[in-house]
């Protein structure tokens, strides 16, 4: 099955491909559509709704939108639904964690977590949400050079590691948006099995 993705994010179009291995997850430009969505919504879930239903006004067809983002609960939830523009839209990754990382100076609660709203829409009618998370600790410097975003600087315990010293597999089994995308991979499978 073809999966249109609500995002023009190329990380994130390799991160879901990897993880539906079965389907061919399409970007809106392979689609030949132009797709930009202005994230107005209040929270992760409102934000990957919109995406869904603004693609599937422009593509008419399933899709999938997420959003995601870091939380700390230290910094009153920051960034939050606005990771990907904090400190400044023209931030590099690299300037956006040391931003973050003066922030947290002289934080000494360091829990973060990843979060990631998963949005199936089969038509106007039909959809299918989800939302997951991953537990973290902020370190103090960056550390490896894998994943994309705040990888570098979240540690987990789980692997005692950066998320950016892991595998793209070991990330896949861990994260916010490994675990949400396998809430819907078990769904598509029942789709496909009764050919809905
Ligand atoms: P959006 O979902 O496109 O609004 O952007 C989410 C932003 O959150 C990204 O640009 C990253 O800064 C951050 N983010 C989300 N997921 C991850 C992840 O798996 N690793 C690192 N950063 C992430």
């Amino acid at each position: 099955m073809n999966i249109l993705l609500a995002t023009n994010n190329d990380h994130k179009h390799r991160e879901f491909q990897q993880m539906f291995p079965d389907h061919r997850v399409l970007l809106p430009a392979d689609a030949g559509i132009s797709f930009f969505f202005e994230e107005n919504g209040s929270s992760f879930h409102e934000n990957a709704l919109g995406k869904a239903g603004e693609l599937f006004r422009l593509a008419q067809q399933a899709v999938i939108a997420d959003d995601s983002g870091l939380v700390i609960p230290a910094l009153g939830g920051e960034p939050g639904i606005y990771s990907a523009r904090y400190g400044g839209e023209q931030l590099t990754s690299v300037q956006r964690n040391e931003y973050l990382l003066e922030r947290m100076e002289g934080v000494s609660d360091r829990r973060a977590f990843f979060v990631c709203a998963l949005v199936l829409l089969l038509d106007e009618y039909r959809y299918t949400a989800v939302q997951e998370t991953v537990p973290g600790v902020i370190i103090d410097a960056s550390r490896g050079d894998g994943g994309f975003g705040y990888d570098p600087v979240f540690f987990t315990e789980a692997y005692g590691m950066t998320m950016a010293e892991l595998t793209a597999e070991q990330k896949h089994h861990i994260s916010h948006r490994g675990k949400a995308a396998r809430t819907l991979q078990v769904l598509l499978q029942n789709l496909d099995q009764r050919g809905a």
